[in-house]
């Protein structure tokens, strides 16, 4: 398997996520600055709860964000260790067309089928 490919791919996600995350801490400092500065007596309560709405929303995003570093990272491990596009679960290889889309993927599709499944 070509995991030099992998690495790029995987180095070049880790550097769109983090630059993601960054305008996302930018948006939230900015809007929290927003909030504050307003005669908070006078809002409608529409308001305010969309407001909340929208930064539990930014937060959300900021979760998932995380979770995807940790898996990227994760995944530069694996190629380090040999261990790239091996299943966590059964150690069964992932198959290439999976890692293709999901290069940061540390289980293969059976596996993430049953744990989707519960
Ligand atoms: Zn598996």
């Amino acid at each position: 398997m070509d995991t030099d490919r992998y690495r790029d791919i995987l180095l070049e996600e880790r550097t769109r996520v983090a630059t993601a995350m960054n305008h996302l801490h930018e948006n939230n400092s900015v809007s929290f600055e927003d909030e504050t500065e307003e005669e908070t007596y006078d809002n409608h309560l529409a308001d305010s709860a969309t407001a909340t709405l929208n930064r539990e929303i930014d937060y959300t995003l900021e979760e998932n964000a995380e979770h995807l570093l940790t898996a990227i990272n994760e995944a530069l491990q694996r190629i380090e260790h040999g261990t790239f596009g091996t299943c966590g679960r059964c150690g069964k290889p992932i198959a290439e067309e999976r890692l293709e889309a999901i290069p940061y993927a540390n289980r293969c599709i059976d596996c993430k089928r049953l744990e989707e499944r519960g």
